[in-house]
Formats: structure tokens, sequence, C-alpha cells
């Protein structure tokens, strides 16, 4: 599971075009990446992915499901962003717990769950710190565990090392890609770093006003096809 189907999105916001015919067929398993200069319409298409936004037409399509016009919530995906916002109040534990205590889940399940996914992103010794006792790799890492806690099969990534510096990114990015081996999850990362995209990707999607103008594996990137 986690195949995702992109059917010519449109989006408009008032008269300016942010996305324009973006079709793409992505793999279960796939680490795909959004690459562009800013304004080329990534996040909007991440957020119509997510249901943070309602594409003017066209379809998308999870597990050969249409989610187009589903609310958030009720779709199969985690989302990290930027700013990952923990709740500073809460430890590392509370808040990756927090989404499962929304959902009333018993509370053996959400221990179970909680336990195995910090000991996928390796924070199973900080899971009693607070956000502020962390560093801001730390920080990111519970943001990704939180969005993982539900088990998703997709998690959808926007500029998630965007805010960090830059030794930082070069580290997290490693771990991110770790990951990916390791929890075979589909993953969908929005970034305008290219050489990220180079690093980390199965496939890059080449994004520019809008459209996609070229679906890449890495090492074909620059090679017209
Ligand atoms: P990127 O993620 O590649 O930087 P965006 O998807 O954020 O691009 O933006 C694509 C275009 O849509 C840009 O011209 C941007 O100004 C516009 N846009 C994005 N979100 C909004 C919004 N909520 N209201 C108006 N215009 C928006
Ligand atoms: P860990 O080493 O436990 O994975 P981090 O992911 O937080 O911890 O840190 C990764 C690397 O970045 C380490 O070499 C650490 O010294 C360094 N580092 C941690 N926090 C910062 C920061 N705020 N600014 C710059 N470098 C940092």
């Amino acid at each position: 599971t986690g195949g995702i189907v992109l059917r010519s999105l449109h989006k408009r916001y008032g008269r300016a075009t942010a996305v324009d015919s973006v079709s793409l067929s992505i793999s279960p398993g796939e680490f795909i990446s959004l690459l562009g200069p800013s304004g080329s319409g990534k996040t909007t298409t991440l957020m119509m992915i997510a249901g943070f936004e309602t594409p003017d037409s066209g379809q998308i399509l999870l597990d050969d499901k249409d989610i187009t016009r589903l609310p958030p919530h009720r779709r199969e995906l985690g989302v990290i962003f930027q700013n990952y916002a923990l709740f500073p109040h809460m430890t590392v534990a509370e808040n990756i717990a927090y989404p499962l205590r929304m959902r009333r889940m018993p509370k053996a399940e959400i221990e179970t769950r909680v336990h195995r996914v910090l000991d996928q992103v390796h924070l199973s010794a900080l899971a009693s710190r607070y956000p502020h006792q962390m560093s801001g790799g730390q920080q990111q890492r519970v943001a990704i565990a939180r969005a993982m806690v539900f088990e998703p099969p997709v998690l959808l990534l926007d500029e998630p090392l965007g805010a960090l510096d830059r030794k930082l990114r070069q580290h997290l990015r490693n771990e991110i890609k770790t990951l990916h081996k390791e929890v075979g999850k589909t993953m969908i990362y929005v970034t305008h770093d290219q050489d990220e995209a180079l690093a980390m990707s199965d496939r890059i999607a080449v994004m520019h006003e809008g459209r996609i103008r070229q679906v890449s594996a890495p090492q074909d990137i620059y090679r017209r096809p």
C-alpha cells in the first residue's frame, strides 16, 4: 500500500495559477521529491495530497481510492512541516501520544505505538524530555515520529529541514533516508534544495511555474528524455 496517483490537478488562487495540470504516479514505498524554486507549486501540490487544499479540478487516488475531497484526518497520510510545532509543555512521549489520545485510542495501544515509533527514530532515550531540552534536529525527529505514530503508508514532508543549519541538515538527510529504507513507507518530499533531492530520492519531479517539467531518477536529472 501507499501508491498515489495525481490526475491533472489544477489549483488557482484568484487569477494566479498555482498548480497547472499536475499528473504523477507514485509507487508504494517510493521516495519522490518535488523540486523547484519558491513559488513553483510544490507546497500547494503537497497540501492537496494532504487535504488542506482542494483542487479546482483533477483527482487524487490513494491505493486506487479517490481521496480528492476527503477531509485531512480521514486520509491515511502523515504530514511533516518545516515548523514542527511541538507542544512545549509536553514531553516527547506526550507529544507523540497526543494525536492518538485525541482519537481515544486505548492507553495500552498508545504506549505500544509510542514506544515503537520512538525506537524507529532513535529517540527512546529522550522520551521524557521537553522540546526546549533538545536540539532542532532532535525536535524534528519527534515531529517525524508524531506523523508516523498513526502508521500511515505515506509520509508527506514539506521542507522538513529548512529551519535547520547546514550541518544538521546533512545529518538529518541521512537519517530520513535510512528511515525510509527501514520502514518502507512512501515518502513525498518537498524541497528547493537540489543537492538534497539528488541525495535522497528514488525519483525527482522538477516543478516550474505550477507544472511538472521533468520526472527522472537522480542520475538522469540533467539528461532530457
Ligand atoms: P512553492 O511551494 O513551490 O514555493 P507554492 O505552492 O507555495 O509554491 O505557491 C505556488 C503559487 O501559488 C505561488 O505563486 C504562491 O504565491 C501562490 N499561493 C500559494 N498559496 C497561496 C494562498 N494561500 N493564497 C494565494 N496565493 C497562494
Ligand atoms: P544526534 O547526534 O543524537 O543524532 P542531533 O541530530 O541533534 O543529535 O545532532 C546531529 C549533529 O548535529 C551532532 O553532531 C550535533 O553535535 C550537531 N548539532 C546538534 N544540535 C545542533 C545545533 N543546534 N546546531 C548545530 N549543530 C547541532
